[in-house]
């Protein structure tokens, strides 16, 4: 597992905290966020740059079912990113809810983190899925996710993430069926905007 391992600070990592930065010759090293952070502020001289660390925060959906959301920040430069996610158990590909901030690397990062967290209690006060008769079925007539990768298809399809769970493509087409010959309106949004 020594791909878990910073390669600045040797600290052992959990998968989801690593980040895979190329060097000049091509390769990858694994840094944690906070030696990258390090690395990047030294490079856009933000010396007065502090890596900050935010404790995990458990929100209640519209269901009250509750979860765990853990942050990780990012400095890209003159861009602050913040994202506050749910672990994954086990191996499973990327799912739970996943949200995106940038901000300013100057500004005060609690801020930045009250502006996710007002994001993220946005997001969750809507369910747009319902379960009907043990079937999973649209609830209204929008429908916010997220395209993820799906290893059973390597790459050929996505699955989708809605309200947090993770919806084969294939049965995300059985759920479009309930408005067949209806019209549709797809728009791709970047993950740091509102969906
Ligand atoms: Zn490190």
């Amino acid at each position: 597992m020594s791909k878990n391992i910073c390669a600045r600070c040797e600290t052992v990592m959990s998968p989801h905290a690593v980040v895979k930065v190329a060097s000049g010759d091509g390769a990858f090293r694994s840094l944690c966020s906070r030696c990258f952070n390090t690395e990047m502020a030294h490079l856009a001289k933000l010396n007065a740059f502090e890596h900050p660390k935010f404790a995990p925060v458990r929100l209640a959906d519209a269901g009250g079912v509750v979860h765990e959301f853990h942050f990780r920040s990012l400095l890209f430069g003159d861009q602050l990113s913040l994202e506050a996610f749910e672990l994954a158990s086990g191996d499973e590909d990327c799912v739970g809810y996943r949200f995106q901030l940038l901000g300013d690397p100057r500004s005060d990062p609690f801020e930045l983190l009250g502006h996710l967290v007002q994001k993220v209690k946005r997001a969750l006060a809507t369910r747009y899925l319902v379960e009907h008769a043990g079937n999973l079925e649209v609830a209204g007539t929008t429908v916010r996710g997220r395209i993820e990768w799906d290893s059973s298809e390597i790459g050929h399809m996505p699955c989708v993430i809605i309200d947090g769970k993770r919806v084969d493509w294939t049965d995300f087409g059985a759920m479009l069926m309930q408005f067949e010959g209806w019209q549709f309106r797809i728009a791709l949004v970047d993950p740091s905007d509102e969906a």
